[in-house]
């Protein structure tokens, strides 16, 4: 940690751009790491000391909670203060109190082990309560208790989902449930120390156009919260301490910026339309049923890619079917008469579930472990309430259904299977439900990809995940920043397996869409097109930018650019022809 206190000189940091956009603030330090607990017998002797401690954490604790609780006040009022007295109450619950010292008195553990096994039974218990608002009171257990253990543990708190003021959040990490928790009015931009253009973090920043600069290694070691810093999350800079002259140059380019994309956002109330008349279809990856709102602001043709795991990463425990319906009926009806392709879960990776750690217990390879349709194939009940749910969606507007890390047809066969099962129970029930729901496949594993004639008699339609199948073509970690520079979208292995999928999935006239990052990009979305991919679809704010080059280019071109790609060999040629594509046709600020 930075530890002067003369006048701060400027510092720029180069790190990888991750979401556009220019901000200047405070800085929030933010230091993700799991409470680990640490487990030993405590010498007969000390028994009286470790209540002790026990007693001074749970006092620490509530002088913290009163300290949030009238920060909060102060800023946003007395109604939002109002959800730490819940908290506060957790403190005074005598019955977990005294079970954890009961628990102590019988088996001697340490403090922190007993208070960690009854917090957690006491989680479960609400979790499974039929009442919405004693459910959610498992998430105050859990929050109280997280501050329990940290201060019996000398560890320092710090809280994202408490930011209450403007701030730029540095984090060493970030998971997907943190950043989807980032207030935008109050997250000015994240910058991390670890992370990649395509860790999912990071693509939930883009969603909500907060600025963000990933892989910036030590940055959460050389700054404190409250020191001032400029990100640029254009060019994936960030500049501690931005002098004058910085703070003018940038409110220059922040202008220039702003007034391109004005342009941009005029022209796409426009069709995307080729100049040589071909229509292309440009939809939206959503992660929440509010971002309907976008899907609609930025004109998509329909959601390409409703990354429903993310109704159970922020949830204290897992949706019911029929919350699970309601959340996908609104997401289906407020999209119609566009369609909604519904992805079913894809926990795991660097998606667990957080609020239960015993289904997704810590591995060596998480991205290569229980993920997406395994773990679903695992937890057939679970997967069954999601597959109903999403069938009596469909009955309200035009809902496709979608499976994730499909590694062949085998898998993709006990899929629909369960679907099957699902379909003959709403008829039981008298639910009625779409009879003619397509379903579909991501292709984001290199086996999948090289078995899509094998798929295709099960699917009826496909959509490449490029964040996945780049990964795992290269062997390069997506949430890696030492080696986020191999992550090559431009590869050639990347862009004849593309070509060669489409040339599969249309030989049975079964369509291609991309889904991943490099749909939205105007440097790849070209060559997609120009490899025969029939429809892209992005986070909402890259919409305007990818039309405006369909509309500036033909496709016919974009054929050429692809025949000329595909007979290239190094990833810098490949990224070199399509940035010179996409630059003659529109100035890429
Ligand atoms: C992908 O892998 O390209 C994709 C769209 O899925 P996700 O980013 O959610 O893994
Ligand atoms: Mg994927």
């Amino acid at each position: 940690m930075a530890t002067d206190s003369s006048p701060k000189q400027e510092i720029v940091v180069q790190g990888i751009s991750a979401s556009q956009g220019i901000a200047y603030g405070q800085i929030f330090v933010y230091l993700q790491s799991e409470v680990e607990i640490p487990s030993y017998q405590v010498d007969p002797d000390k028994r009286i000391d470790e209540i002790a401690r026990f007693d001074k954490a749970l006092l620490v604790t509530r002088q913290q909670i009163s300290k949030i609780q009238n920060e909060v006040e102060k800023n946003l009022g007395k109604n939002e203060a109002l959800i730490f007295d819940a908290h506060l109450l957790v403190l005074e619950d005598q019955a977990l109190i005294s079970e954890t010292i009961r628990e102590f008195e019988t088996t001697g553990r340490n403090i922190e082990t007993c208070f960690n096994n009854v917090s957690r039974k006491y989680i479960a218990a609400f979790a499974e309560i039929d009442d919405e608002y004693l459910r959610e009171r498992a998430g105050d257990i859990r929050d109280v208790a997280q501050r329990v253990l940290q201060n019996l543990l000398g560890q320092a708190e710090t809280s994202i989902s408490r930011l209450v003021e403007r701030r730029i959040v540095v984090a060493n990490d970030l998971s997907p449930s943190d950043s989807a928790g980032i207030d935008r009015g109050s997250g000015l931009a994240i910058v991390t120390d670890s992370g990649s253009r395509t860790s999912h973090a990071v693509i939930v920043a883009r969603s909500m156009q907060i600025p963000a600069v990933v892989g910036v290694r030590d940055l959460t070691k050389r700054v404190r919260t409250g020191d001032w810093a400029l990100v640029d999350g254009y060019d994936g800079v960030v500049i501690l301490n931005p002098s004058e002259q910085t703070l003018f140059r940038y409110g220059k380019i922040q202008s220039q910026k702003k007034s391109y994309e004005s342009r941009l956002l005029a022209a796409n109330r426009q069709k995307a339309v080729t100049l040589d008349g071909v229509s292309v279809t440009l939809m939206a990856n959503i992660e929440k049923v509010e971002e309907i709102e976008q899907v609609k602001q930025f004109f998509a043709e329909g959601v390409g890619l409703f990354r429903t795991e993310y109704l159970f990463l922020n949830a204290s425990r897992i949706p019911t079917e029929q919350e699970q319906f309601l959340a996908y009926k609104a997401v289906v009806e407020g999209v119609a008469p566009y369609p909604v392709i519904i992805r079913t879960l894809d926990l795991g990776g660097d998606k667990p579930m957080t609020s239960d750690p015993d289904l997704f217990p810590k591995e060596d390879n998480p991205f290569m472990g229980y993920r997406a349709i395994r773990f679903c194939l695992d937890n057939q009940q679970l997967f069954k309430d999601q597959l109903r749910a999403v069938l009596l969606a469909s009955h309200f507007g035009k809902a496709r259904l979608m499976y994730p890390m499909i590694s062949g047809a085998e898998e993709m066969a006990r899929a629909n299977q369960m679907l099957d099962e699902c379909k003959q129970e709403l008829r039981a029930r008298g639910q009625p439900f779409d009879e003619t729901l397509e379903v579909g496949a991501m292709i984001e594993i290199p086996s999948a990809a090289a078995t899509v004639d094998l798929l295709e008699k099960q699917a009826d339609f496909f959509s490449v995940g490029t964040n996945d199948l780049i990964q795992y073509m290269l062997a390069i970690d997506r949430g890696n920043d030492r080696i986020a520079h191999l992550y090559e979208p431009a590869h050639p292995a990347v862009v004849r397996t593309i070509r060669r999928i489409v040339e599969d999935a249309h030989r049975l006239a079964v369509p291609v869409s991309v889904c991943g990052e490099m749909a939205g990009d105007p440097i790849y979305a070209p060559l997609l097109l120009g490899l025969g991919v029939d429809s892209l679809s992005m986070a909402p704010p890259s919409i305007p930018a990818v039309k405006f080059l369909v509309r500036a280019m033909t496709m016919a071109d974009a054929r050429a650019l692809a025949a000329d790609v595909l007979a290239m060999t190094s990833p810098k040629e490949i990224y070199a022809a399509c940035q010179g594509f996409a630059q003659k046709r529109v100035p890429l600020d």
